[in-house]
């Protein structure tokens, strides 16, 4: 399958109009996509399969945006290989971490969303006071883990905000 116009007829809005960046003008072969899919852990997800709309689903319900292509990231490998694919072929780009920026910047129209919502590891390193946690990471997960060892960090108040953008700053 080449992802054209009609693969992506469930792509509703489309943000980015330039032609390098927009998926919808600038197709990309099957054999590419099939190649990145074999590589990867996690799931590759088109519009129509399962998991497909909860993934592209965030906070703000109002955001009803289609990705051409999400990754469903298991790991770090996973990531590396999504930016080198979106790269290769001149992709437009979201990642998602907990999904709660309220413009809904984690998802994109067309292109590629890089799912990290799934990578939930954390690791609590007591000695140093410190905690190791990935990007799926929500607030309520990583309280979850400090306070068994009775540390805590500076947070949110909303338990289930990602960790990912309020550490990055964003809105
Ligand atoms: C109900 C609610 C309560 C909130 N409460 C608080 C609060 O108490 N304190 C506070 O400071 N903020 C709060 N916020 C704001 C929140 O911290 C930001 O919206 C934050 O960006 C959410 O991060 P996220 O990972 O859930 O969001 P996402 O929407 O997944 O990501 C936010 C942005 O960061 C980018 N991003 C995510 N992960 C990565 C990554 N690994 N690498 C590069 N870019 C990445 C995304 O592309 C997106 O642009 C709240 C928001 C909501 C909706």
């Amino acid at each position: 399958m080449t992802l054209n116009k009609k693969s992506l007829s469930q792509t509703k809005q489309v943000v980015s109009r330039d032609p390098v960046l927009d998926l919808e003008r600038k197709p990309v072969d099957e054999s590419r996509i099939t190649a990145f899919e074999s590589n990867l852990r996690g799931r590759l997800l088109r519009p129509g399969d399962e998991g497909y709309d909860l993934s592209r689903k965030v906070w703000n319900a109002m955001i009803d945006k289609h990705p051409g292509l999400v990754a469903k990231c298991a790991g770090a490998a996973d990531v590396v290989a999504s930016v080198d694919f979106a790269r290769e072929n001149g992709l437009l780009v979201s990642v998602k971490g907990g999904g709660h920026n309220v413009a809904g910047k984690a998802v994109c129209d067309g292109g590629l969303m890089i799912d990290l919502s799934g990578m939930k590891s954390i690791r609590v390193d007591v000695a140093a006071r410190t905690a190791r946690a990935d990007p799926g990471v929500i607030l309520g997960e990583l309280d979850r883990e400090t306070q068994a060892f009775g540390l805590a960090t500076t947070l949110g108040i909303v338990s289930k905000t990602g960790i990912a953008g309020l550490t990055l700053g964003e809105a």
